[in-house]
């Protein structure tokens, strides 16, 4: 084995935008091995810093001595060299630091600190031996019953001996007996998941033609030469876009694209939207696939997490399961990347880096010469024009899609339209389910003085705050500040105030008092009713045990869940979505309504019913997803994107700059546009004021560019000389690029 070169190349992980790296560090003899990955402790401004080995070189232009030696390899496994590269690139992607991107690397628990505070866990474990099983079922074995009682605990797996049911003596004379085993070993921390997808036993049903035609495709992607070799296909050629109704069955085209990919060898991501929102892909990727399969997210334990990422590290674990930080697993040959659902806006990271999953998926794709599989029954127009698309077009039942009606509610008194009324009675006299989406949680969604017309906003945001009758709270959605009740106007003393709008916390009441009881239980899910851990899941799988009852909430009850025994879903205000002022509304609002249909009519119980409530009967985007015409609607997106300018015919960049004064604000964001001049095929938008938020003023620039790389480099390039001119000094900037 050769000596590493004497010279590394350092990122100290320091969250400064100004130090930026890497830096040249000397390599003294005697260190051991140093290679692109290795943590290593620096001396870095005054004190020791952990940092990332970018490269390595044998030479250096820092005089001698001025070079420095790093303090100490970090113990434990480096980060593989391929995603320092994929951090190097999302660094520049995304307006970032190398540093903060090589955060986003590392192994779970490492941090900025030196030493990772998670390690292995090593314990006294205790294991049954053959003999032991053969105990077991032996009901004339000589145990005692406390001893079969223990032996039984061990049953399924080795235990921490603490975990036994019984104290060290008693585990010692049953292995002195050779009944069992106790070692000092590691210990492996498993997360549990729900068993909401306990329906699927593992075994692959035989697909229907439409899957199986998508599935050769796909395979034959992962069985062609890889990048560089004679024959490769090109990269367009290896991402594909699997376009099929909700219910045509694309969970089970991952599932067999994932087998094939293990099959030539090669390792799997599967991204989901949200862990929260995902537990029957992650039991059904489990129940295929068993130990192969390892889930990273932010709600394990940080010994769970590490875990899993070690199982990921050294091979044991093949797939890894989990939301947009999973494109990070690191996983040695990674020949096939899936996204799930790839119209959710949760791949987008809203933290420095802000980076989109979906973009960083294809780009990792790429670089390990994998395959794409991006799914959706809503795709984004983006995905549309940059993917192959393979289409199904039939649910897996052959059912048809469920009959959609449009309910006007332009001159409704009621915010359950009278057929929505009659509708929920017909399935609760038929003893089944239905799905009532409404778009804002809370009770109304703001209050108003009925003398002087007063609207209570939240001090912090220049926003209307939401009534929470169960809280007894008026709060505000964007900071959280929140205060009781109002019982008059403090302007002008009435006590006649005005509630206008319903969200999830009203219309749970409606429901309570018109159709609920013990038979017909009304759920509500929102981020109110699952704040606590694992809560979103719990609500889900007491719906799913109900025999029968209604389920209400915000846009969580629309995504991706199989409940076989609903058979109406309703959206309360379809066009909520299409007020907002963003390019997206139109296919945010397609999205929203064709997802609840999916909902409806997956069971034993017929095709489903879907109703949808709306002021905008004429909206283009329910208009079509009522048609179930997904094709129509995308081609008339892109036409009017492609005239507009928007994604995917141009690229967005947003800066917000935010102080606490709006002249502040202003002036930054006008700074940042004057060094924009001159950026080639980019348009500059503003600057224009944006709401308050969190006491901030605020103020920002679109920037709209058909040359991507250059127009995001010249964007870095201003912010970080505005935030270093006298113009930035009181103001933060961000850099966001493909905002959401
Ligand atoms: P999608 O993700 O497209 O909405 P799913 O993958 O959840 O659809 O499939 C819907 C249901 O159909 C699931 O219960 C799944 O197990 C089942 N399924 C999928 N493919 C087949 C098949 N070829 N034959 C029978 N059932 C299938
Ligand atoms: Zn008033
Ligand atoms: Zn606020």
């Amino acid at each position: 084995m050769s000596a590493s070169p004497p010279i590394a190349r350092i990122e100290p992980l320091t969250t400064a935008r100004a130090l930026r790296g890497p830096f040249d560090y000397r390599i003294p003899e005697g260190f051991g091995a140093v290679e692109v990955g290795t943590l290593i402790a620096v001396p870095f401004a005054g004190r020791d810093v952990l940092g990332v080995v970018t490269g390595l070189a044998e030479t250096t232009d820092v005089p001698a001595e001025k070079l420095a030696e790093p303090r100490e390899r970090v113990d434990g496994p480096g980060v593989p060299a391929s995603l320092v590269a994929l951090a190097g690139w999302i660094a520049d992607e995304y307006c970032s630091t190398p540093a903060r991107a090589l955060g986003l690397v590392l192994p779970p628990g490492a941090g900025r600190a030196i030493r990772p505070r998670v390690r292995t866990r090593r314990a006294l474990v205790a294991e049954l031996t053959d003999a032991g099983r053969a105990a077991l079922a032996d009901p004339e074995a000589r145990v005692t019953a406390k001893q079969r009682a223990v032996l039984r605990n061990l049953a399924a797996g080795p235990l921490p001996a603490a975990d036994s049911g019984t104290d060290h003596g008693s585990l010692r004379r049953l292995a002195e007996r050779g009944l069992l085993v106790v070692e000092r070993r590691e210990l492996r921390r498993r997360p549990v998941h729900s068993a909401i997808g306990a329906r699927h036993d593992g075994v692959p049903p035989p697909l229907t033609a439409e899957q199986e035609a998508a599935l050769e495709r796909i395979v034959a992607a992962l069985g062609a030469p890889r990048p560089g070799e004679p024959g490769a296909p090109s990269d367009a050629d290896r991402r594909f876009l699997l376009h099929g109704v909700t219910g045509s069955g694309k969970t089970e085209v991952y599932l067999q694209a994932a087998a094939a990919a293990l099959e030539a060898g090669r390792d799997v991501i599967v991204l989901v939207p949200e862990i929260a929102l995902a537990p029957q892909t992650v039991a059904r990727f489990q129940a295929r696939f068993g130990d192969t399969v390892a889930v990273l997210h932010s709600q394990l334990g940080q010994g769970e997490r590490y875990d899993e990422w070690m199982r990921l590290r050294r091979g044991e674990a093949r797939i890894c399961v989990g939301p947009r930080s999973a494109v990070f697993a690191p996983l040695a040959d990674v020949g096939l990347v899936i996204v799930d659902e790839e119209h959710e806006p949760a791949y987008k990271h809203e933290g420095d880096p802000r980076y989109d999953a979906r973009r960083v998926a294809a780009r990792r794709a790429t670089d390990a010469g994998a395959v794409l599989l991006s799914g959706s029954a809503t795709p984004r127009p983006e995905s549309v024009r940059a993917l192959r698309r393979l289409r199904i077009g039939r649910r897996v039942d052959g059912r048809a899609m469920p009959a959609v009606e449009i309910l006007d509610m332009r001159d409704a008194r009621h915010p359950l339209h009278p057929v929505t009324r009659e509708a929920l009675g017909d399935v609760r006299r038929a003893g089944q389910k239905a799905i009532v989406l409404v778009n804002r949680r809370g009770w109304s969604n703001f209050l108003s003085c009925r003398s002087c017309g007063r609207v209570w906003e939240c001090p912090q945001c220049d926003v209307a705050l939401v009534l929470h009758r169960g809280r007894h709270a008026v709060s505000c959605h964007h900071c959280g500040h929140a205060e009781r009740v109002p019982s008059r106007c403090p302007d002008c003393g009435s006590v006649s105030l005005a509630r206008h709008g319903a969200g999830t916390e009203r219309i749970e009441q409606e429901l309570l008092e018109a159709i609920g009881d013990e038979r017909f239980p009304v759920f509500r899910l929102d981020a109110d009713t699952t704040a606590t851990k694992g809560g979103i899941v719990r609500a889900l799988e007491r719906f799913d045990a109900a025999p029968a009852g209604v389920l209400v909430g915000t846009q969580i009850v629309a995504k991706g869940h199989d409940f076989p025994d609903v058979t109406l879903a309703v959206v309360l205000d379809a066009d909520q979505t299409l007020r907002f002022p963003d390019f997206r509304a139109e296919e945010r609002t397609f999205a929203l309504v064709a997802q609840l249909a999916g909902r409806a009519g997956r069971g034993p119980h017929g095709e489903g019913r879907v109703l949808v409530q709306t002021l905008a009967v004429d909206a283009p985007s329910i208009v079509a997803a009522a048609a179930h015409d997904s094709d129509g609607f995308l081609a008339g997106e892109l036409a009017r994107r492609e005239l507009l300018r928007y994604p995917p015919f141009a690229s967005l960049i947003r800066v917000v700059c935010s102080a606490e004064e709006a002249t502040d604000a202003h002036a930054a964001a006008a700074a940042v546009a004057s060094r924009l001049g001159e950026v080639p095929g980019a348009q500059v938008l503003g600057p224009a004021p944006l709401f308050r938020l969190r006491g901030r003023e605020r103020s920002q620039l679109v920037v709209k560019a058909t040359e991507r790389r250059a127009a995001v480099r010249a964007v870095a390039a201003a912010v970080d000389a505005v935030a270093r001119a006298p113009e930035g000094r009181r103001a933060s900037l961000s850099a966001d690029v493909d905002p959401q």
